[in-house]
């Protein structure tokens, strides 16, 4: 999967704020390339499994819709482990479109990796940071990026 670099910095940062605690959200996608992180919070309070806060789910699901993005993955820390879906994480994972994101700050240098989880069986995708062009919506593209470079 692609990620652009605003992302992939803001899903680490959310991370390392809610340590020790599982940060948790979704990444909305353009095309194959992931735009927009929504943070959410993660009402487990917990630093081994987490829930999204119902309500926020719900608004960060309604804005993707209207900005014409996709829900392409759900992302989560694992504030000590590494960036492997635990055991849990393989229970839970029931949505084969979902890409699952996990950050990990085991390690002195942040982990950023991206599984497909299809019954029980994981396999890891690519993640690739990328500045922020996009070949299939060049015009949006610019648009979100020069938005978000000029705040
Ligand atoms: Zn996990």
């Amino acid at each position: 999967m692609e990620m652009c670099k605003s992302v992939y910095e803001k899903i680490i940062e959310h991370s390392r704020r809610e340590m020790p605690l599982e940060a948790c959200g979704y990444l909305g996608g353009k095309g194959r390339t992931v735009v927009e992180a929504y943070s959410l919070t993660n009402i487990d309070q917990s630093g081994e499994h987490f829930s999204f806060d119902p309500k926020e789910q719900f608004d960060a699901v309604l804005t993707m819709r209207k900005k014409k993005q996709r829900a392409v993955a759900v992302y989560h820390s694992h504030p000590e482990t590494p960036a492997r879906p635990s055991q849990e994480d393989i229970r839970l994972a029931i949505d084969p479109e979902i890409i699952y994101v996990i950050v990990s700050l085991a390690a002195a240098e942040p982990e950023v990796k991206a599984f497909r989880i299809v019954k029980q069986e994981v396999t890891e995708e690519p993640v690739v940071v990328i500045d922020g062009l996009s070949t299939e919506e060049p015009e949006n593209w610019e648009k979100q990026w020069n938005v978000k470079n000029s705040r």
